[in-house]
This record gives structure tokens, C-alpha cells and sequence, in this order.
């Protein structure tokens, strides 16, 4: 039998350096449940960092895979597919959007509405709206344009120049955008809960203050809820807490399951914003990306999603304050988030990395968000008593934590 470490440590020499997989294979899934090559079992609560909306291999979602694949997967967008159509058709009908545009990742979408913002008031006349403000802490993506939207120094050393025109303010600091907005301003971009920038919700009162300030100035307004749409916050999309609406925003992660695919959701006043040529992608909108999205729909109805994910996460919510108290602010700084996008933040001495190998060796997955929060994104799927099992593996590991090297 082959081992994870092994095999892991030879698999390093295949690939660059830039991402550093835990020493683990994975070869199954199955609901909120993965093994790996030696057959351990696995509670994860990392979700694919937010991506397996209805979890591991489910039955609907795989058969429809399968169904498709063997019809047909790609015709490109010089014509339509069936898919695509009903999968536009399936996302206008449940948002407040009317128009859509698919790609294959989140930043595909976030490039995507950083051209439209711009063209947008070109195609109006307006030649000198080109500023793009964006937010402190954000993160939109690894391409360039959606790089140089992300409010991270940390993920742009080495790699400068960014795309120009665009300007960082603090998250939920208004003033911050009077100062800065004007009718030079194409867009303001923003997240509605801040994700991997350490799981931080923006309050209803911001993000109308937003809204106000971006028809004030004749701004777009968009959200990047790549992370926070479909059904993660509680809610089909995250803009729905605050009745907010932006003029456009990005998908992906949850919107196939695990299946690449992203897309772009607009008002009508959008549709001639990237006219016939100025915009295109060859994959985005494949018939078997658009059957996997479909199917994910089909799941979230019949399954009620949206109750299950309002239900599970008052139960970890609940659990994760409960242990915020026990545990006492030496080791748990914070609790937060929305729905099953929720945050424990661990205070400054423990050793984030080395305790979610604590957590992994008691076959519990989760991820980091800002560094040294941990974030909990399990499948929307899962139940009160696996939320149980992990609540108690996380009680368990921090009650004695690894600590950071005293220097
Ligand atoms: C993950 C993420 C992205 C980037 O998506 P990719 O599919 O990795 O390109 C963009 N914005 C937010 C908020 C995300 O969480």
C-alpha cells in the first residue's frame, strides 16, 4: 500500500513550488467525508475552501455529469448549448440580475467586471471614468486585473506593476470612499463579507452607505461573491442580508459543486456594457459546466439548502462561541461570519499552521482566512451531528494548542 507521505513527498518533485499541499492524497469523497490512499476517513469542514456546495460526490450532481458528458461537453460560444441557456435562465430568475456571462473561475469573473466597469461608461461617452476603488483586506483573485482589485501586499510582492487606475481604501471605513470617489470613478468593488481577508461581514448601514455614495457619483457598484453566493452566507447570494443591490456581481466556487466554472450576473443597463467582440472566453459556458451548475440547483430545491445552511450554522456558531468561552481569549480571540462561512480567530500565539496539522491528524480538515482565522466551510449539506464531531475535535486540539516559536 502506497503511504500519504511517500507518496506526497515524491509528488513534490513533480510541481512548482507555489503551492504547498498538505502531506496528505486524497482518492474519495463522499458527502462531508474524504479518504485518503491509505484509507483513513476524513471530516471536512474545509469544503474545498467553500467550493462543494452539495458536498462530495452527490448522486444528482454526478449522474448529470455523467449524463452530459456523454451527450455533449463543448461547442464553444459561437453558438448556444442547451445547458447554458437553462442555467442563464435558472440564475436571472433567482437574483436580482438579468443578465449573465460565464467563465471558468472567480478570476475570470472579477477581470470580467473590471473590463465591463471601464467599457461600460466608454461605450456612455464617458472616456475619463476609468478609478476602480477597492477594498483594503479584499481578495478578488490571482490574475492581473483581479490581483491588482485584491487588497493584499502580500500576494503582489515581486510581481509589480499592477494594472493602474485602481485605489485601495479601508473595509468598512465610508469616509475613506467620499474622499476618493468622484465622476472619475468607473466602480466600486466589494466584498459583502470579506473572506479570506480573515472572515469580515460587512454591516447592512456600509454597504447602503455604498449604494448611496456610487449613485451619487454615477458609479458602478459591484460584489464579489465568488465565495459568498450561492447559499454559503444563508441566503442565495450574500447581498440579500442587507437588500443592497449592486449593479452586478462575480460567481464561482459553490456554483458547480467543485465543477470550474464562474460567471458574471447583471442589470440590463450592463447587457451592451462589453459589446459584441470587446469580451469572450472559450470554455466559459460549456455544456458541462452549465449541467453541473443545473444539477446543483436541482439540490438546492429539492434538498432545501438554504434551510439546511440557516440550521447548521446556528449550531456551530452556537458550539464555536460556546468554546470561545471556555477557552478564554488566550487562545480564542473571536468568533464570526454568516451562514457556514464562519471564523474562529485564534489569538497570536498559537501556530495556525501547525495546528491545522493537529486537526488533520484527528482527521478533521479546515483552512486558515487572514492568516490565523479558522475558517469553517464545510458542504452545505452537512448535519447537526457532524457539526458535533468536529466542534468536539476543534475543542479538543485547542485546549492544549501548538504554540509559535518564542524568539
Ligand atoms: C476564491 C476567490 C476568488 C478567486 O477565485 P478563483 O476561482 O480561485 O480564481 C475571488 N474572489 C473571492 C472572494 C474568492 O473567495
Amino acid at each position: 500500500m502506497s503511504s500519504n507521505l511517500q507518496t506526497s513527498t515524491e509528488a513534490k518533485t513533480y510541481f512548482t513550488a507555489n503551492m504547498r499541499p498538505a502531506p496528505i492524497v486524497f482518492e474519495r469523497g463522499q458527502g462531508c467525508h474524504l479518504w485518503d490512499i491509505e484509507g483513513h476517513e476524513y471530516l471536512d469542514m474545509c469544503g474545498g475552501i467553500a467550493v462543494l456546495s452539495v458536498g462530495h460526490s452527490h448522486p444528482t450532481l454526478v449522474s448529470a455529469i455523467q449524463d452530459q458528458v456523454a451527450s455533449l461537453m463543448h461547442v464553444s460560444n459561437l453558438f448556444f448549448n442547451d445547458k447554458v441557456i437553462a442555467l442563464a435562465k435558472a440564475i436571472t430568475s433567482r437574483t436580482v440580475f438579468d443578465r449573465v456571462y460565464f467563465v471558468n473561475s472567480g478570476a475570470e469573473a472579477n477581470e470580467t467586471l473590471l473590463k465591463l466597469a471601464r467599457r461600460y461608461h466608454y461605450e456612455q461617452g464617458d472616456k475619463e471614468r476609468v478609478q476602480i476603488i477597492a477594498m483594503e483586506g479584499s481578495f478578488h483573485g490571482r490574475t492581473y486585473g483581479a490581483l491588482s482589485m485584491t487588497g493584499q501586499p502580500k500576494y503582489k510582492i515581486g510581481m509589480a506593476p499592477m494594472v493602474g487606475g485602481i485605489e485601495h481604501v479601508p473595509f468598512m471605513n465610508i469616509e475613506a470612499v467620499k474622499k476618493i470617489i468622484g465622476k472619475q470613478t468607473a466602480a466600486v468593488m466589494v466584498e459583502p463579507l470579506q473572506a479570506e481577508g480573515g472572515i469580515h461581514v460587512g454591516s447592512k448601514r456600509y454597504l447602503q452607505q455604498l449604494r448611496e455614495l456610487c449613485d451619487e457619483n454615477g458609479a458602478l457598484l459591484f460584489y464579489d461573491e465568488v465565495q459568498t453566493g450561492y447559499g454559503r452566507t444563508g441566503e442565495f447570494l450574500a447581498m440579500e442580508h442587507s437588500g443592497v443591490e449592486p449593479d452586478g456581481c462575480s460567481l464561482a466556487k459553490g456554483i458547480a459543486g467543485g465543477f470550474p466554472l464562474g460567471a458574471i450576473a447583471v442589470k440590463e443597463k450592463l447587457t451592451e456594457g462589453l459589446p459584441p467582440g470587446s469580451h469572450a472566453t472559450t470554455y466559459g459556458g460549456n455544456a458541462l459546466g452549465c449541467a453541473a451548475g443545473l444539477a446543483v440547483l436541482r439540490v438546492f430545491d429539492e434538498e432545501n439548502i438554504l434551510d439546511n445552511v440557516k440550521k447548521q450554522s446556528s449550531y456551530l456558531l452556537a458550539g464555536l462561541n460556546q468554546l470561545r468561552e471556555k477557552l478564554g481569549t488566550d487562545i480564542a480571540v473571536d468568533v464570526r461570519g454568516q451562514g457556514l462561512l464562519l471564523g474562529l480567530e485564534l489569538a497570536d500565539s498559537i501556530d495556525p499552521l501547525a495546528l491545522l496539522g493537529k486537526l488533520r491528524e484527528q482527521n478533521l480538515l479546515l483552512s486558515l482566512a487572514g492568516g490565523k482565522v479558522l475558517r469553517f466551510s464545510p458542504p452545505l449539506v452537512i448535519e447537526q451531528d457532524l457539526i458535533e464531531q468536529g466542534l468536539s475535535i476543534v475543542e479538543q486540539v485547542l485546549s492544549d494548542p501548538p504554540k509559535k516559536e518564542s524568539k
